[in-house]
């Protein structure tokens, strides 16, 4: 009797992370959706795959696609084609171009292949492996792949 009791809560234990999963990949947390999971399982599991996912979820998803940003002024998500953001309604300075892409080359280093990144800093190889710009060595091997630097990066974007 004991072991069959210990046995269901296990069990339950063990289902409870599969909505506590969905639950905290949008942003929930997983603690709270873990206890629910135990012991209202089928109740916690349709209620995760129902759940729609968290603004910040949405943001770093936006973001992580490369064509979003933040806003300078008020720091929400905004397309990176913007004129005026959506949320505070200001203008967003012309300016701010440049700091897009620095800001991407930062966030997204992997879709600047075979370039120069951060101010000649790194760069970036076709694999999509950040090496540091070793101004010092003439020839210098990806460290993921070991191709050479210098057959990698596109004419022009040497520094
Ligand atoms: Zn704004
Ligand atoms: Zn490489």
């Amino acid at each position: 009797m004991t072991i069959n009791y210990l046995s269901v809560i296990v069990f339950g234990v063990i289902v409870g992370l599969v909505p506590a999963f969905i639950a905290s990949s949008k942003g929930r947390k997983f603690l709270p959706w873990w206890f629910y999971g135990t012991f209202l399982f089928l109740i916690a599991l349709i209620h995760s795959l129902l759940l729609s996912e968290d603004q910040s979820v949405k943001d770093e998803r936006a973001l992580a696609s490369g064509g979003s940003m933040k806003c300078p002024f008020c720091a929400e998500v905004i397309k990176n084609q913007a004129i005026v953001c959506r949320h505070c309604g200001r203008d967003i300075p012309e300016g701010s171009a440049s700091e897009r892409i620095k800001a991407d080359q930062a966030n997204n280093p992997a879709k600047f292949k075979g370039q120069v990144i951060n101010d000649g800093k790194d760069w970036v190889c076709l694999c999509g492996t950040v090496n540091p710009y070793d101004r010092d060595q003439e020839r210098q091997p990806c460290s993921n792949c070991t191709t050479q630097r210098d057959s990698v990066l596109e004419i022009g974007s040497k520094f």
